[in-house]
């Protein structure tokens, strides 16, 4: 879209599922010309635009509707094959259209700064937005996570992130070491093993997940949602709302189990130049069934599927950080920063599913109306 304005009432950072709800309902509650909401990315779909074109609609766990508008009826379809790096952003540009919802791109948000009455945003082209309030929907995509383990200087091979992930291809030939226990790690762990010609798999994580024969009940998914909120009213760091539902043991997983495609190994304790090795750790040499030695594995990558954390660097001259390490949370959903009732984060903690993205931006547009002295109906 066009520059944005010097100035606005609701500057919304993010132009995600978080971001877009937020802006519908503030079109809901009247305050349609009373925000500016500014993304990086270059085109519509927040961070879906930059998933793997193997990740489609059905092995997404569950892309949830934008408010008011669902996903088939805007694409005049139904089909869980298609790639969610398509769908999505294709979807999320004609919600835009529909409601109106500007979204200027590409605009990179660097730095928010308190003013005398309010805050300045600092944009990538050195110029910048005031405003009122901030609701922050920056998401998770932008900031990978890959814990820091000795010696991963010296790894002479490949190390790349889900973030960076394109296709089995890439590892042809290849002898693959998946890290993690997310559902990213066992679909690309699988997706390599089956489908990479002449690939050799190996995958292993901090503990071993537990698959879940039944399927998921919606008390538990409250409850899993409840407990990351609980963590984040306290001011801890957030854990991931997807990861703590835990994983549901498909036909595909039962499928790899039987193969052998997931024989999980405990993570490993060096990296050296040729791959990663378990030091004498009892564990480690336990599940390895060789007491005592430590072990080497040689591997042309290492995979990191260890995922992501809020991509909130831009928040820090704000100093939101609590002692806990989190940033402390308050509001009805747990959106409204404590230290600053007039910044909210969206998609971060409980929210930071498709479902919770929708709710936050609902309350997010409520709690900015009732600062605005606006009635939200
Ligand atoms: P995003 O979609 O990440 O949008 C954030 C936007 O902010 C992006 O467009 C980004 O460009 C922009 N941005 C970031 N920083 C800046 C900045 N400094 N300046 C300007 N713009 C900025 N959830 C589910 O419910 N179901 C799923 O199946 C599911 N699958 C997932 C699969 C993967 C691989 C990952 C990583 C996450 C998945 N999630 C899933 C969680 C998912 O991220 C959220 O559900 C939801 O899509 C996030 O929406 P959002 O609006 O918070 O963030």
């Amino acid at each position: 879209g066009a520059q944005p304005a010097p100035h606005t009432d609701v500057l919304i950072i993010g132009g995600g599922q978080a971001a877009l709800s937020a802006a519908y309902f503030l079109h809901r509650f009247g305050l349609g010309d009373r925000y500016q909401m500014l993304d990086h990315a270059p085109g519509p779909g927040g961070a879906w635009q930059f998933r793997w074109p193997t990740l489609t609609l059905a092995t997404a766990n569950r892309v949830h509707d934008l408010p008011g508008w669902g996903l088939v009826e805007a694409l005049g379809l139904d089909c869980d094959e298609l790639p969610a790096a398509t769908a999505v952003p294709d979807y999320f540009g004609r919600y835009e259209e529909k409601f109106g919802l500007t979204v200027h791109r590409p605009v990179h948000v660097r730095a928010v700064r308190r003013e005398a009455d309010g805050f300045r945003a600092e944009l990538g082209d050195g110029s910048s937005v005031t405003s009122n309030l901030v609701v922050n929907a920056t998401g998770t995509w932008d900031r990978p996570f890959i814990p820091h383990i000795p010696g991963a200087a010296d790894f002479r091979g490949r190390q790349l992130h889900t973030h960076d992930y394109t296709s089995p291809g890439e590892f042809e030939n290849q002898r693959v070491l998946v890290v993690g226990a997310g559902i990213s790690a066992i679909q690309l762990l699988i997706e390599i093993a089956r489908t990479a010609p002449g690939a050799e798999t190996f995958w292993c994580s901090r503990r071993e997940p537990v698959f879940n024969s039944e399927p998921f009940t919606p008390e538990q998914g409250r409850e899993a949602v409840a407990r990351v909120e609980r963590r984040v009213r306290a001011g801890l760091p957030p854990t991931s709302v997807v990861s703590v539902t835990g994983l549901a043991l498909t036909p595909a997983i039962a499928a790899a189990k039987r193969d052998g495609i997931l024989e999980w190994r405990p993570m490993f304790t060096r990296i050296t130049e040729t791959g990663v090795c378990w030091d004498c750790d009892a564990r480690a040499a336990e599940a390895l069934g060789r007491p005592g030695a430590p072990e080497h594995l040689d591997v042309d990558v290492i995979f990191w599927n260890t995922g992501f954390r809020s991509a909130i660097d831009h928040l820090a001259p704000l100093r939101l950080r609590a002692p806990g390490g989190g940033i402390t949370m308050t509001g009805r959903l747990a959106t409204v920063v404590e230290a600053d009732p007039r910044i909210q984060l969206l998609g971060y903690g409980p929210s930071a599913s498709t479902i919770g993205a929708n709710r936050a931006g609902r309350e997010a547009a409520r709690v900015a109306a009732e600062l605005l002295g606006v009635s939200a109906r």
